[in-house]
């Protein structure tokens, strides 16, 4: 694994773009993986070690309907790369859950982690289900059901989950319960994103969308653009995107679109996210929103503005829209926005894209502050939180642009680069147990 060969000769490349099946996230995330550890002429062993997940477990989950009948859920927890630390990522309820989705979302976690440089590892989990169709009862007994069964891998030192597409507070805290009743003590430490009242952070629910404001913020800078009037189009309307939409909002930002699962909302001359946020509160979708023009998810990624952040799921910017988007910065808000295949399009057309692996790692940094309070039994407020993760993500952002340039290459080719070169340096210091 030690050995060190050629850049010519040091990756074995399976052919690309012809057989890239674009939707599958695993490919896409592999992809650019390849690439980089070709840029980073990173030894085969490690290649080949890092390409391949730790742990993937499929358990089945069953549980009780209100109506009394027993149902049956899939569920699946991969623990990608544990090498810099304990594996750390979300769990989603979601309808389209599959295990190379996960795997996907599991890499980007270890990816991401090394970026902003946590000694954090890397996973991700998720329930096939519709949450939308689920009683609040129903849910907590899937959930703390889904906990039990992958209970072996969970805990402070060795797997932390994290709220993700469609989980939330309530639910961190089931999680920590159910796992803490078996343990027979309490342990705040093995999931963030919890309540506050219960170990939570100060800070760590606006903490994704925060994350998203100041890489814009700091993109921006480095274009010389203006950041007041800038205009914004964001793409999903859940924690990262309404949040992420009201910091960018209160920087002097113009946020002229927004969109959820029932369409699009826009108003030339900037909405009032306040408003907006409080629309969705009462009659939870944007579809009635009366202050504003309608348009489709579709058209509204196309719009005329200056930042687009994707902030809601993968594969929304593929080959097909990419060359259509006016966008001069795309901010990764969501995991996976854009395909490998949209990639070139958007490097062709000098969009400059902040990628998700170093866009949303505002939410990860902040469970790791949770994690440290955690531990520690100390709790920070909420400026110490939110100075801490403003650091953080400068320095990252200054680090990430920092290979790209030196390397001529695009954002995200250069976040991955940085934390394949961290991952990969831990490797080799502990070298191989075999
Ligand atoms: N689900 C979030 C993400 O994709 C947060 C993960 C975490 O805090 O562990 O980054």
């Amino acid at each position: 694994m030690t050995t060190v060969t050629p850049p010519s000769q040091a990756i074995i490349r399976p052919e690309k773009d012809t057989f890239l099946e674009e939707e599958n996230p695993f490919e896409s995330m592999m992809s650019r993986f390849d690439y980089a550890a070709q840029r980073l002429s990173l030894d085969p062993g490690l290649y080949k070690v890092l390409r391949s997940p730790e742990k993937q477990i499929i358990v089945s989950v069953p549980f009780l309907r209100d109506s009394g009948e027993v149902d049956v859920y899939t569920g699946y927890r991969v623990l990608y790369n544990t090498s810099r630390g304990p594996a750390k990522g979300g769990i989603r309820f979601d309808l389209n859950v599959t295990l190379d989705e996960v795997k996907a979302l599991a890499a980007w976690m270890t990816w991401k982690c090394a970026v902003v440089n946590i000694p954090f590892g890397g996973s991700k989990g998720g329930v096939v289900c519709d949450p939308a169709s689920l009683s609040n009862a129903e849910l907590e007994r899937i959930t703390r059901r889904y906990t039990s069964a992958i209970i072996e891998t969970l805990g402070p030192d060795s797997d932390v989950p994290a709220p993700d597409v469609n989980t939330n507070e309530r639910m961190m805290a089931w999680i920590m319960d159910t796992y803490s009743m078996h343990k027979r003590h309490t342990v705040t430490a093995v999931v963030t994103g919890k309540p506050v009242e219960m170990g939570g952070s100060l800070g760590r629910r606006e903490a994704t969308g925060r994350g998203c404001m100041i890489v814009t913020r700091e993109a921006l800078r480095r274009l010389r653009m203006p950041v007041e009037g800038t205009r914004v189009v964001v793409q999903g309307f859940g924690n990262v995107g309404s949040i992420g939409a009201q910091l960018m909002e209160e920087q002097g930002m113009s946020v002229v679109a927004v969109s959820d699962k029932s369409g699009a909302v826009y108003n030339p001359k900037g909405l009032r996210i306040r408003e907006v946020i409080q629309h969705v509160r009462q009659h939870r979708f944007l579809s009635e929103y009366k202050e504003a023009e309608h348009l489709t998810n579709e058209q509204m990624l196309t719009l005329d503005c200056d930042v687009l952040v994707p902030a809601a799921m993968e594969n929304v910017i593929t080959s097909h829209n990419a060359g259509q988007i006016k966008a001069r910065i795309i901010c990764e808000g969501a995991n996976g926005p854009t395909t490998a295949g949209a990639d070139k399009i958007l490097d062709q057309n000098g969009v400059f894209v902040i990628p998700d692996i170093l866009a949303n790692a505002g939410g990860v940094t902040v469970s790791y502050f949770e994690w440290v309070q955690d531990r520690g039994g100390y709790f920070w407020d909420e400026d110490t939180v939110n100075q801490r993760l403003e650091r953080i993500m400068v320095q990252s952002f200054e680090e990430v642009a920092g290979m790209a340039g030196r390397h001529g290459i695009n954002l995200r080719i250069g976040a991955y680069m940085q934390a394949i070169e961290r991952v990969a340096a831990v490797h080799r210091l502990r070298g191989m147990y075999a």
